[in-house]
């Protein structure tokens, strides 16, 4: 019987609760079945290895290949699936939206919001293949836009990893089809910067 070392995160909401922006079909095969797949891999791989004791955090850190890429699929999937609110058809927006301390450090590093959105769009839809696209924070609090191809995340390069757009097909393509452009468009009404914010003033 395989040992379950890593199991799959709860959604902090229901499966149809995104739509129209996420549908509960891509959620089922998304987080369902592609999520659970790479824990499901990563259990079998890490039994009786060093890797068994550390955190997803650390594996990301010491490890390669088969290993990395499983650890770093299941970290990059558990901040992308906690990090949605219900859609919310009146749009409403939180009376204190701006002076949240991660939105004040956005508009100090990129200008203006809608500059960071623009700047995040256009290097998630420029990414070649399949990644990930991550707002991250340096040591200083400065904030940056990676691209990080395949399972990467900016863990890896010494950045706190805060807010994140998947664009492997997998999390689009029943939505959405070949439009990635307009399915990361979509996302931001479904962030919930409160969660962006915990993860940005977290030591
Ligand atoms: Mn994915």
């Amino acid at each position: 019987m395989l040992n379950i070392i890593f199991s799959l995160i709860a959604l902090p909401y229901a499966p149809n609760a995104l739509e129209p922006v996420i549908s509960r079909e891509t959620i089922e095969y998304h987080y369902g079945k592609h999520l659970q797949t790479y824990v499901d891999n990563l259990n079998k791989l890490v039994a009786g290895t060093e890797f068994e004791a550390m955190s997803l955090e650390e594996i990301v850190a010491k490890s390669q290949g088969a290993i990395f890429n499983n650890a770093g699929q299941i970290l990059n999937h558990n901040l992308y699936f906690t990090q949605f609110k219900p859609y919310d058809e009146h749009h409403s927006i939180n009376p204190s939206f701006h002076q949240l301390p991660i939105i004040e450090a956005i508009i100090r590093d990129f200008g203006s919001f809608e500059a960071f959105q623009a700047e995040f769009e256009q290097k998630g839809t420029t990414l070649f293949g399949s990644g990930w696209v991550w707002l991250a924070a340096d040591k200083d609090g400065k904030l940056v836009i990676t691209q990080e191809p395949n399972a990467g995340n900016p863990v890896t390069k010494g950045l706190k990893p805060l807010l994140t757009m998947d664009v492997w097909e997998h999390a689009y393509y029943i939505d959405y089809r070949n439009r990635r452009a307009a399915h990361l468009h979509s996302l931001w009404q479904i962030i919930n910067w409160d969660e962006i914010n915990r993860r940005y003033l977290e030591k």
